[in-house]
């Protein structure tokens, strides 16, 4: 029966809260553990299986990484594939696909080939592909009627890894696999929506609709609301909150694994992909697009005005805005994607990035797939006048933690809780179980602590 007091309170049962969930359960001596989510189920938003790219991120493709950065996502992706290929009734969960970044033109074919001197030696799987090569692995990208297409195409991949993930069932499993220790008392309260947390006494006392909960510690990782959750307890005051939102296209099969392209350094994570879908067979996926939103979650207006306290619009906002608006590449990219939204034109113009990767695609073939898609909660630093890049983390230092996760976040589940479990189990004053944690999950990497976060970690001093 629950008793609403907790030693650790989460708040957002998407792969981020659901991880932790399962973490703090299983590996360390947190006695009472509870979760909140408002919705009916587990990863309703960014986690939901059709909302994302469904990408296990492991740096080697992603050519916005650096070989340091591309090292820790691997560590994060590890971690994420022996938890999920020792699950019983993994084939839902984890899935193996061929993959690659594709080089279109001399520039880009040049720069893979040079990233394959200093990557390949840490991704013995790793493989430069010419156009034959590629051809065999992905013929609809290699050739254009018939014949191999006329463009210098060079690419990096791998054909007999784990690269897809459905983060939805993911995190139904981190759920049973959390309900399934007997030591603990796990309370899962789904239906209920936050609304406040205040500090009384060393307690954080959070409200929901109906219920007031007690908790010694609490992790938010409530997306882009974990901020305004967040400056609710008077943190992060000086971050807003940016939405960008995704959106993809299908076309009937025409790729037999994950194609990335190569990344423009100004914009992160923007080139555009295809892949198949897990969840629809026989179609191919192609996205994300980038559009900034006034929403916090994706085809849901009522979070609006949810939006309009996190942006807390002001110079400092305006100046970063006029920063980014300022530099051609993202100011071109943030208008097509605006057309991208546009019915009728977008498909032309979407068109025209898909057929980089496959050249032959024709505009009969791309269907605006309705309903995809999440929003990418990126932060902007106001101090600072920049906009942050990858996840970010505020530690209050007084046993409380708000995440926000855009890409990779769903790669980076495990890594991220077990950062905010160790954080929890010191601030507790209680122990993490470390050999089991290296025998189910690290393998051979036994590198971990805060210092290897492949985000940001913010203190509570710089966070206040
Ligand atoms: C277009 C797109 C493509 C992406 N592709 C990839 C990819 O290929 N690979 C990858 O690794 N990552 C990818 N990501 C990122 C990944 O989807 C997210 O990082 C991840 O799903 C975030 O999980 P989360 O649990 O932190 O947040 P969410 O999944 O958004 O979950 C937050 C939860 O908090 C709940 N919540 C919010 N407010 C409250 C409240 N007040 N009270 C109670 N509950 C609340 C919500 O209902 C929700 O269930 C992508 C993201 C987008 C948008």
């Amino acid at each position: 029966m629950s008793s609403n007091q907790y030693d650790l309170l989460i708040i957002g049962a998407g792969v981020s809260g659901t991880a932790l969930l399962y973490m703090a359960a299983k590996y360390t001596d947190i006695a009472r553990i509870g979760l909140i989510e408002k919705y009916a189920a587990p990863a309703r938003v960014n986690s939901l299986s059709s909302n994302n790219s469904q990408t296990l991120h492991c740096g080697d493709i992603e050519t916005n990484y650096t070989l340091d950065k591309a090292l820790k996502v691997k560590r994060a992706a590890s971690m994420l594939r022996n938890y999920a290929t020792a699950l019983p009734d993994n084939d839902h969960v984890i899935f193996k696909f061929p993959k690659m970044v594709l080089g279109v033109g001399e520039k880009e074919c040049q720069q893979l080939r040079e990233r394959y001197k200093i990557f390949s030696p840490h991704y013995p799987d790793l493989k430069l592909l010419d156009k034959k090569a590629i051809a065999k692995i992905e013929p609809a990208v290699a050739m254009k009627n018939g014949r191999f297409r006329d463009d210098e195409v060079v690419a990096l991949g791998s054909t007999d890894e784990y690269t897809a993930v459905n983060f939805e069932a993911l995190s139904r499993s981190f759920v049973r696999q959390a309900r399934q220790v007997d030591d603990k008392e796990i309370d899962i309260h789904f239906n209920e929506s936050v609304l406040h947390i205040k500090i009384e006494k060393e307690r954080f006392l959070v409200e929901t609709n109906g219920t007031c909960y007690q908790t010694k510690s609490l992790v938010v990782c409530a997306g882009g609301h974990s901020l305004k959750l967040a400056h609710d307890l008077g943190y992060g005051l000086h971050y807003s909150c940016l939405p960008v939102a995704g959106s993809y296209y299908f076309a009937p099969h025409c790729l037999n694994g994950k194609v990335y392209t190569v990344q423009n350094d100004a914009l992160p994570f923007a080139a555009i992909h295809g892949d198949p879908d897990v969840l629809v067979p026989g179609e191919t996926r192609f996205g994300p697009t980038a559009l900034v939103l006034p929403i916090l979650e994706r085809y849901n207006l009522s979070t609006l005005p949810d939006f309009l306290q996190v942006f807390r619009f002001d110079r400092k906002v305006a100046r970063v805005l006029w920063d980014l608006l300022r530099v051609r590449d993202i100011r071109n990219y943030m208008f097509k994607n605006i057309l991208f939204e546009i019915p009728l034109i977008r498909k032309l113009l979407f068109l025209k990035d898909v057929r980089k990767i496959v050249p032959s695609l024709r505009l009969k073939d791309l269907t605006f797939a309705r309903r995809v898609g999440g929003i990418r909660p990126q932060l902007i630093d106001k101090l600072n006048a920049r906009l942050l890049m990858g996840e970010a983390k505020i530690d209050t230092g007084i046993g409380a933690i708000f995440n926000m996760t855009p890409s990779p976040g769903g790669t980076s589940c495990l890594e991220n809780a077990e950062i905010d479990m160790r954080t929890v189990a010191r601030f507790l004053k209680l122990t993490v179980n470390d050999e089991m944690i290296k025998k189910d999950l690290l393998g051979d990497d036994v590198r971990h602590n805060n210092a290897d976060f492949p985000g940001r970690v913010l203190s509570g001093e710089d966070s206040k």
